[in-house]
């Protein structure tokens, strides 16, 4: 796909992103790994991608528009009428799952013998975002629960139930999911009303979840209060439930129905019922820890979740840039090629701007998911979980909608790619926490962990690595975003909680917008060095030009042609001269 001149990506050359190798397409994803994976396993981490990015631009592609089509249903009841609560699934799901399975993280790992590291693990999530995020949905509950019964579960259990959770085949591996919703609410957790009492030494839970998805899990965690706990959130427990009881026969989880969703149709999403369910409470083995409190336990994979949602919405960004870019190659109006017009290209320069600010703080955070030990490390993962949350859902769904609109009317129909995307993206910004709940985390990682000094010494890092003159006014205008988010958390600390809160989202976006700021320049200082391509330079200047410029009715108005006179190496990744930067911000 690339152009014999000059190296460039050149999307006229093919009808449609199915069929395409999606990591081999994708310099920046490429550069992100050569920033975060360790060299001794970057060229192992590239033979993997690149079977990946084959696999999830091909197969995986086609097969996630079969099953959004054919999506899973309920068989209630077997023909003598006892209940089975089976789902069935289309023979596409049950092939993408296989391949997931097998060509994924687990299989790879297993297959090469090496652990995958999490910037690996992320790059996975990504590419198959771009196909099916439904199935991250079950991969990534998966993950989580089994680092949950890796910890928590009693040590016959998690015998029992871990290996089927990691199994590095899909034939034999058990699937986790996560039930907290209630009908009473989702963010409002402390409202929680299903009850845990110990008969004959076994707990059992009694009430209804309502939303679960990925229900035809093996392996559940769920919330739930024991007997005489304190009222809110501390008195709720931390749960197992797995699908069968200790004597084999089937658990008291009853599915009334499944949700008929907007999106996301791959995986399935019930409402449920629990009667006497058997379950294992999930606590430390330490005497002194508390029973309860199970939410601070099941945080660990909820932040993973929210990172895994972040990755999601990437995935669609990435997508719908890839999809407009090829549209716009061959569509033609006026006379000309749609991305030979002034309006569509500069639309096509914010979408890989907007990828790339996003990758930046997801691929950061995602190297400081293990930073075990490293306090600064801990805290800065704190802070950015929520604040890629925040801009990776929302991106999602911005792009998909931009998406669906460069394709014109065609692109508001079911058999043109964007549709399903849109659809899908909106999903994001609601799962693991709505937009509003994301906001009120950054607020409470700002004030209980001071969680912003680690994101503002990460600021500072970047800044500091940043030489190259044609990043001098970019990095002004960093140092002096920086400023200003000093004086956003002075004013935070200040305020009452009323004000606190209705100033969440700015906070959030001016910390985001920061973050990808100082990030991308990083990268651009590092571009420039390793081999004088000033391209990620003049991404990171589109992104501040938009992002961290000025107010007023004249804001972005002005003679600057640069959307049209670097369309082509910021689109098709085709290297710049530094020269050929314009020195303005
Ligand atoms: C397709 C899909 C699949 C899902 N799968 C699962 C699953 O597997 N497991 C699971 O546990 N849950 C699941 N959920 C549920 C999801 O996590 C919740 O929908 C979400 O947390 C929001 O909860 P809610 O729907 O009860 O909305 P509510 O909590 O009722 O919120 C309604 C609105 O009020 C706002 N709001 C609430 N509190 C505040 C506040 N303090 N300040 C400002 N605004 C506030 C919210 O932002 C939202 O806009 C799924 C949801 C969807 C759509």
């Amino acid at each position: 796909m690339t152009t014999k001149t000059t190296g460039a990506i050149d999307y006229a050359q093919t009808e449609s992103a199915i069929g395409l190798n999606w990591y081999e397409i994708d310099p920046n994803l490429s550069k992100l790994m050569d920033r975060y994976v360790a060299p001794a396993d970057r060229d192992w981490a590239e033979g993997v991608l690149r079977r990946w990015g084959e696999l999830c631009g091909g197969p995986i592609a086609e097969r996630a528009e079969i099953i959004d089509k054919n999506p899973p249903r309920l068989e209630r009841y077997d023909r003598w009428g006892d209940e089975i609560a089976s789902i069935v699934h289309h023979p596409s799901a049950i092939d993408q799952k296989r391949d997931i399975w097998n060509e994924g993280p687990t299989g790879v790992a297993a297959r090469d013998g090496r652990d995958i590291p999490t910037v690996l693990g992320s790059a996975f999530t990504y590419l198959l975002s771009q196909s099916d995020t439904g199935m991250v949905c079950s991969t990534g509950m998966t993950g989580g629960v089994e680092a949950l019964v890796d910890r928590y579960a009693p040590p016959d259990v998690r015998e029992k139930i871990l290996p089927r959770l990691q199994s590095p085949t899909y034939d034999g591996s058990w699937d986790g999911a996560m039930f907290m919703t209630e009908i009473r609410g989702g963010s409002d957790l402390a409202a929680s009303e299903t009850t845990a009492k110990q008969v004959n030494g076994k707990w059992v839970l009694n009430g209804a979840k309502w939303f679960c998805s990925n229900v035809d899990a093996r392996a559940i965690v769920t919330l739930a209060r024991p007997e005489g706990a304190d009222e809110g959130l501390r008195g709720l427990a931390l749960f197992l439930i797995p699908s069968e009881r200790s004597d084999g026969s089937r658990n008291g989880i009853h599915i009334k129905r499944l949700k008929d969703k907007l999106g996301t149709r791959s995986v399935p999403t019930a409402e449920i019922e629990l009667v006497d369910a058997e379950a294992h409470i999930m606590s430390n083995p330490s005497a002194t820890e508390s029973q309860t409190r199970g939410l601070n336990r099941m945080m660990g994979m909820v932040n993973g979740s929210r990172m895994g949602v972040a990755t999601m919405g990437l995935g669609i960004m990435r997508r719908s840039f890839l999809e407009s870019a090829i549209y716009a190659a061959h569509r033609m109006a006026f006379g000309k090629r749609l991305d030979e017009l002034p309006l569509v290209r500069e639309t096509l320069v914010n979408m890989v701007v907007a990828v790339e600010a996003v990758s930046a703080i997801v691929f950061e955070a995602a190297s400081l998911a293990s930073s075990k030990g490293d306090e600064e490390g801990r805290r800065l993962y704190r802070i950015l979980v929520p604040l890629t949350k925040f801009k990776g859902a929302r991106g999602g769904l911005e792009l998909a909608s931009q998406a669906v609109e460069m394709y014109g009317g065609n692109g508001y129909i079911e058999t043109f790619p964007t549709a399903r995307q849109l659809r899908d993206a909106q999903c994001h910004t609601i799962w693991e926490g709505t937009e509003n709940i994301i906001c009120l985390d950054v607020l409470r990682a700002i004030g209980k962990e001071s969680a912003h000094d680690a994101l503002l010494n990460r600021v500072d890092a970047a800044l500091s690595a940043v030489s190259h003159s044609s990043l001098s006014a970019m990095k002004d205008a960093v140092a002096q975003a920086r400023r200003e988010a000093q004086e956003i958390i002075a004013f935070i600390a200040r305020a009452d909680d009323d004000v606190r809160q209705l100033n969440s989202r700015r906070v959030t976006a001016a910390l985001a917008d920061l973050a990808q700021a100082a990030l991308l320049l990083e990268a651009a200082q590092g571009e420039l060095d390793a081999s004088g391509d000033a391209r990620k330079a003049a991404v990171t200047r589109f992104f501040i030009r938009e992002r961290l410029g000025g107010t007023g009715a004249m804001r972005g108005i002005s003679e600057d042609r640069s959307a049209l006179d670097l369309f082509d190496s910021v689109t098709r990744y085709q290297p710049l001269e530094p020269a050929d930067l314009p020195a303005a911000v």
